[in-house]
Formats: C-alpha cells, sequence, structure tokens
C-alpha cells in the first residue's frame, strides 16, 4: 500500500521528470502520442500480476474469468474499429506482431521483400541489422528518385525476380498513402502472401480518413501506440480464418509466453476510445495539423519529402538549409521541441547524421493543439533551423532560448495531465 515515491524515490523522481517534460515540452516525435488517464489506469491495474497463457476460454492457467473479459473487449472493438474478422491483441510490441506473421507464412531462408529503411520503412521488414534481414533473404524495394513515391515498377520487377513468400508494405517515415491494390496485385502474379504493416497510419485507417488495407492484405500489423492511441504494443489481424489459426499459434506458444494483461486491458480501453466520434474529429485535425506543419516548414526554406503528407507525419528534408538532421534535432530538443533525425531518400550522409527531421501531429494534437498552434511551431522550428544556418552547429543560443520560452508558454495554456 506504500506509495512509489515513498518505496523508491529515485524511481519516482526518474517517473515526475518524464512527467514534466512531457508536460512542457512540444512533442513531434510521429511514432508517439499521449494517452488518457484512463488507458493509465487500466496498464497500471492489478492485471500485472496475471499469467493467463493461451486465448479467451482457452487458457493455460486457473483465475483468468477477468482475463478473458478485457482480452475480448480488446478483440471485439479491435474488429469493430477496423471491420474485420480477427484479431490477435497479444503482441508486446509491434516488432512481435510482425515476426508473428512470418513465424506464421514464411519459413527462415524464404525470401520476403519489403520497404528499406532509408526509404522509409521499418527495421522488421527485412533491414540487415535485425532478424528479419539475417534470417530470410530479404529484398527491398524504395521510392522513386524522382517525386519520393513507392516504386511500385520496381516492387513488381523485383517480386517477378525474386519470387518472395511475403511481400511487405508500410513503414516509419512514408508520407503519402500506399496503393494496397496495386501490391495485392503484385502478390498474386507471383503467388505471395501481402501483408500491410499500418503501424505508423492505423489511427486514419481507423478514423476512416486513410484507405484501408482489408480487403487488399491477407494480414495486416499494427502497432497500438501511436495515432491509436493506445499503450505500447502490438496487434495482427485478418480476413482469412486459417491465416488467423496461424497467428495465434505464431503469437502463442510461438513467439511469446503469457500475454501482458494489463496492457491489453489498456488496449480495450484505447479501443473504445477509438470509436467514438470525438476520436475521428481528432484525427481529422492531425491530418490537417500535419499538413500545416509541413506547409509551413517549406514555406521556410526546407524541402518536405514527397512535397508534402497525407498524414499524420513528415519528413523534412533540411539540406536547403545546409544543416545536417542530427544537429536540427538537437538544437530543437534544446529548444523544447522533441523529434528525430531521419534519413531522406537517396541521403547522402549516413544514418548518426542525416539531412532530414520527421515530424509528427498525434501528440500535439492530443493536446489539443490546432492550424494556428501548428503554425507557430513550424515557425519556431524554422527559427531554430535558421539559428544552425547562421551559427553553424552550436545554434543560437539566444534564439534557443526565446524558442524554449515560446514552447512553455503554449504548454501551458494546452496542459496535459494536470499541468
Ligand atoms: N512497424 C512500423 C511501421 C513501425 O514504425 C514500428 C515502430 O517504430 C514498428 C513496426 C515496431 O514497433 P515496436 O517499436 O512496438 O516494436
Amino acid at each position: 500500500t506504500r506509495s512509489l515515491a515513498e518505496v523508491d524515490p529515485a524511481v519516482f523522481a526518474g517517473v515526475e521528470h518524464e512527467l514534466n517534460r512531457e508536460q512542457t515540452q512540444i512533442e513531434l516525435i510521429a511514432s508517439e502520442n499521449i494517452v488518457s488517464k484512463a488507458v493509465l489506469e487500466a496498464q497500471g491495474s492489478v492485471f500485472t500480476n496475471k499469467y493467463a497463457e493461451g486465448y479467451p476460454g482457452k487458457r493455460y492457467y486457473q483465475g483468468c474469468a477477468p482475463s478473458d473479459e478485457v482480452e475480448t473487449l480488446a478483440i471485439e472493438r479491435a474488429k469493430q474499429i477496423f471491420g474485420c474478422g480477427f484479431a490477435n491483441v497479444q503482441p508486446h510490441s509491434g516488432a512481435q506482431a510482425n515476426g508473428a506473421v512470418m513465424l506464421a507464412l514464411t519459413k527462415p531462408g524464404d525470401t520476403i521483400l519489403g520497404m528499406s529503411l532509408d526509404a522509409g520503412g521499418h527495421l522488421t521488414h527485412g533491414a540487415k541489422a535485425a532478424m528479419s534481414g539475417k534470417w530470410f533473404n530479404a529484398v527491398q524495394y524504395g521510392v522513386r528518385q524522382e517525386d519520393h513515391l513507392i516504386d511500385y515498377d520496381q516492387v513488381e520487377r523485383l517480386a517477378k525476380e525474386h519470387k518472395p513468400t511475403l511481400i511487405i508494405a508500410g513503414g516509419s517515415a512514408y508520407p503519402r498513402h500506399i496503393d494496397f491494390a496495386r501490391f495485392r496485385a503484385i502478390a498474386d502474379e507471383v503467388g505471395a502472401k501481402f501483408m500491410v504493416d499500418m503501424a505508423h497510419f492505423a489511427g486514419i485507417v481507423a478514423a476512416g480518413l486513410h484507405p484501408t488495407p482489408f480487403g487488399h492484405a491477407h494480414v495486416v500489423t499494427t502497432t497500438t501506440h501511436k495515432t491509436l492511441r493506445g499503450p505500447r504494443g502490438g496487434m495482427v489481424m485478418t480476413d482469412d480464418e486459417a491465416i488467423a489459426k496461424k497467428i495465434n499459434s505464431a503469437v502463442f506458444p510461438g513467439l511469446q509466453g503469457g500475454p501482458l494483461m494489463h496492457v491489453i486491458a489498456a488496449k480495450a480501453v484505447a479501443f473504445g476510445e477509438a470509436l467514438r466520434p470525438e476520436y475521428k474529429s481528432y484525427i481529422a485535425a492531425v491530418v490537417e495539423n500535419a499538413k500545416v506543419l509541413a506547409a509551413t516548414l517549406k514555406e521556410r526554406g526546407s524541402d518536405v519529402v514527397s512535397g508534402g503528407t497525407d498524414t499524420h507525419l513528415a519528413l523534412i528534408d533540411l539540406t536547403p538549409l545546409g544543416v545536417t538532421g542530427r544537429d536540427a534535432d538537437e538544437a530543437l530538443e534544446r529548444s523544447g521541441i522533441t523529434c528525430n533525425k531521419n534519413g531522406i531518400p537517396f541521403d547522402p550522409l549516413p544514418p548518426v547524421k542525416t539531412s532530414g527531421i520527421r515530424v509528427g501531429s498525434p501528440a500535439g494534437t492530443t493536446r489539443g493543439f490546432g492550424t494556428a498552434e501548428f503554425r507557430e511551431i513550424g515557425n519556431m522550428v524554422a527559427d531554430v533551423l535558421d539559428g544552425l544556418a547562421a551559427k553553424g552547429e552550436a545554434g543560437d543560443p539566444a534564439v534557443e532560448a526565446g524558442v524554449r520560452e515560446r514552447v512553455r508558454a503554449l504548454c501551458a495554456r494546452f496542459p496535459i495531465y494536470g499541468g
């Protein structure tokens, strides 16, 4: 019954520091969000104590009736959100969800075809450093130099040449809609299964403001903590009953042991929130705000990869300013704005430096920032970048201190978690 502050002041202090950071910094990391108190409460609940290996109604332990209740809620709500026939809500993360699909539908040594990291793909789609790149013959497609859109002709060429078992669409830094029908046609041509990893844009699909992968993909994976605004975790969905069976066996006992029931309870809460009308307005604002942020940065002299965005994120090419991604994300952090450096397609700089930053609107929009605030944020980011352009990698301390104050004032007008 003793509180965290009493039992462990050091960890309590860390949590307080994080709370203060979130309250007083502007979060532009495209993969992050700010969950509701209800989601936090479910995740901090007694379900953390429970072992519930198996699935609702088919558990390997006793005492699982409450676990069955919340897992069933999570599954049914996920199916309702996406209009699909099956959901496995147990993957501990997005990487685990993707691993489960590979375990279900491929064998080590098979060929897989995914988007390369430097074009905006994810590590789990066949990058050399990841298990997907080490245990499979991973072939990678990219984007076209002229417009930064997925090179569908290249996808088709590579598919015909390498005959993959699995083709993967979706990424971490691709700002545009993906032509799922074209991918499926290519998969059908070569007898491959087609997986969409909608981790980034799942929330936009949930709100009906992004084309849905269902009806095209054999299997769909997602994280639950990005635009979906739930706890950190993963999920696998499909309309194919045979694949559904394989997915369940791949997640447990294939890849994981006991599910994180406290996280699953929090997923159920977030999915309930995503089914409410307010969530649709939230996502509409997310998309609008991302466009405003990208347009403002473009007006202030950066290039925007692919010319803009259809989603919650934009990839900003800093080359015209003569500034690197690394210097930019460090200077922005000093100024109270959090984002990440990100390679741009055909980036001449190495991944530790990069020519770009990735920015996103989901967290700021949750606070209540609208288009006026995102225009102001774009101008603040641009002021910091101009400081770097004028003064070199150390930046302009006066400009950064000024932006830090403007950030604090803006955050104070849109408080989160009571402050
Ligand atoms: N898939 C995509 C497209 C992602 O962007 C990410 C996360 O960055 C993942 C999978 C992995 O998710 P996690 O970090 O939960 O393992």
